[in-house]
């Protein structure tokens, strides 16, 4: 039975405080101001964000290199108002890396140049625009989760929010809420990578181009404060190779915020297809590769990270709009991976949106058609340009590093092997993958360099209220059956290793097979991704849960 549920009406719901939705609030709020100051016809929308975090920016998590130009569009004095940006984006570097060894590549594309960007932590900086907004009138709730959107006759009228105080058997504690129903006249979906309403509303109303699924990596991050005089502020270094193999896409970043703050991560693609790997494993082995060592060592590591990234590009982009609502930033697959960047095309979506927003306003038609503007003007817009620019960069890697480095203009001298599709695929008694494990399970970290899941997971502040409901839906029968049998054969429970976060335990002596820690889950929907039987279900939790990011 559904619990009654209180509502509030809204003009406008966005769901998720990233930059997108930041941005699409604070310019349509401004667009409203400067109308009312002109006008007789006031308009007085009653403008809404809600944000699964405990506070805005705490779930933001980037490398990050901003480009300044989007910001310009709604905010040109952002420096003035005191944006929180940290060092300009200074000389770069691209490496090839082997175990030991670097190729530094002699030759940067334009797309991989950074002049006139700034090194930001998204985290700070979605903090940042959220009180920009509130300033401006905007009604900011934090702590809550969207869990549903509300569709009647084919349209979308609204969202449900997070119960709160409920056991685990869903049974309501002292002081239980359930979650509200919050109408919109429009609800603006910024989630994120791998929504759970996108995905809701992509079975109703098939958002997603046929015959192109999107694509994603799972990133991991680590912030550190190192010794002076070992990196530059500004210093940019990108990496392929090790300790992937050439068939497998992904690479490492490192960042210098200040001349003792660097930002360094990992990026390995998720794919249900090939679901044996370990972001979190990767991590540290990037950390212990020469380059990378020679500039932490000594240091410590500040804070811990990992989101999942939309890479399909231009060609899998959904719809980005239908009857009540429209999609900004990642959620609408803007991502552009050839520029490793896109935080600038959410903001650009975010101000494409309030447009579209402000002109339903003014003319009181909300419709499906009305909304339609909005795919219409990102089609014209410097956004469009951008990611159909780049759009063959992502799919250049399916047939392997070198294939992907040549298309995309990088001049790499390397012997270039030639790689079957999936030879060195992990699979239990296929080449390579004992090795695999028997080198992971003799990796010991060393606690200063690199880290256990543990320890890492200590420094993301990650917190959930411990008796909720788990968020993670997998079946009984899907654990006795698959967990227990079919995937132990077949991918040997490969998400015993690609949580960057341990949530997911195997003990084949035990029943069930599988023990879940979900008060550990750092919400980077990796498992929703790469489970390669499509058995978990990641739904939010509790608002106000997760990991609690403040450099990030
Ligand atoms: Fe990421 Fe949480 Fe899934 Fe682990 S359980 S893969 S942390 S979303």
């Amino acid at each position: 039975m559904h619990p009654e549920r209180e509502s509030l009406d809204f003009d406008i719901v966005f769901v998720g405080a990233g930059p997108a939705n930041l941005s699409a609030a604070i310019h349509l709020r401004n667009l409203v101001d400067r109308h009312n100051r002109g006008s007789s016809d006031s308009l007085e929308p009653e403008i809404g964000i809600i944000e699964k975090g405990r506070y805005c920016g705490a779930h933001l998590l980037s490398g990050a290199i901003l480009d300044l130009s989007a910001l310009s569009l709604f905010m040109p004095d952002f420096i003035e108002k005191g944006c929180p940006l940290e060092s300009p984006a200074g000389k770069e570097h691209v490496w090839f890396l082997g175990e030991k060894r670097k190729l530094r590549i002699p030759y940067l594309p334009e797309a991989f140049r950074n002049e006139g960007n700034r090194i930001v932590s998204l985290s700070r900086l979605g903090a940042w625009l959220a009180k920009e907004a509130e300033a401006l009138g905007v009604a900011l709730f934090d702590s809550t989760a969207a869990v549903e959107a509300v569709v009647d006759n084919g349209r979308v009228t609204g969202v449900i929010t997070d119960d709160k105080g409920f056991d685990r058997e869903r049974n309501p504690l002292p002081g239980s809420e359930p979650g509200m129903i919050l109408n919109a006249k429009v609800v603006v979906i910024g989630e994120g990578a791998r929504g759970s309403l996108f995905g809701q509303l992509d079975r109703i109303f098939s958002l997603q181009p046929e015959n192109r699924i999107q694509l994603y990596e799972t990133g991991v991050k680590e912030v550190w404060d190192v010794p002076p005089g070992r990196i530059t502020p500004g210093e940019i270094h990108h990496t392929f190779g090790y300790p992937l193999t050439p068939d497998i896409y992904g690479g490492g970043w490192l960042y210098a915020l200040s001349e003792t703050r660097i930002s360094l991560g990992f990026v390995t693609t998720a794919e249900p297809s090939r679901p044996v790997f370990d972001p979190h494993y990767n991590l540290q082995l990037f950390k212990s590769h020469p380059l990378v060592r020679n500039i932490i060592e000594g240091g410590t590591m500040l804070e811990y990270g990992a989101k999942a990234i939309t890479s399909g590009g231009y060609d899998a982009m959904p719809k980005l709009s239908g009857p009540g609502f429209l999609l900004t930033g990642e959620c609408a697959g803007l991502v552009n991976m050839q520029r490793l960047k896109g935080i600038h095309l959410a903001m650009h979506s975010g101000v494409l949106a309030a447009e579209t927003l402000f002109a339903s306003l003014l003319s009181r038609d909300f419709s499906a058609r009305a909304l339609q503007a909005y795919d219409t003007a990102f089609e014209s817009s410097k956004a469009h340009e951008e990611m159909y620019g780049a759009r063959t960069y992502r799919q250049g890697f399916e047939r392997g590093l070198y294939a992907g480095l040549v298309n995309a203009g990088l001049k790499l001298a390397l012997p270039r092997p030639v790689h079957k599709e999936n030879e060195n695929r992990l699979v239990p008694g296929g080449k390579g993958y004992d090795d695999w494990l028997q080198r992971k399970r003799k990796f010991i970290p060393d606690g200063a360099l690199t880290f256990s899941r543990n320890d890492s997971l200590y420094r993301s502040a990650t917190a959930h209220e411990e008796n909720q409901p788990c968020h993670l839906a997998i079946r009984p029968e899907d654990i006795a059956e698959i967990c227990a049998g079919r995937c132990t054969g077949e991918f040997g429970n490969p998400c015993q290793h690609f949580c960057p976060a341990g949530v997911y335990e195997i003990d084949p002596d035990a029943d069930p097979v599988l023990k879940l820690n979900p008060s550990n889950c750092l919400h980077c929907k990796t498992c929703d991704i790469a489970d390669p039987y499509g058995i978990i279900a990641w739904n939010p939790p509790e608002g106000g849960g997760g990991p609690g990011y403040t450099l990030g």
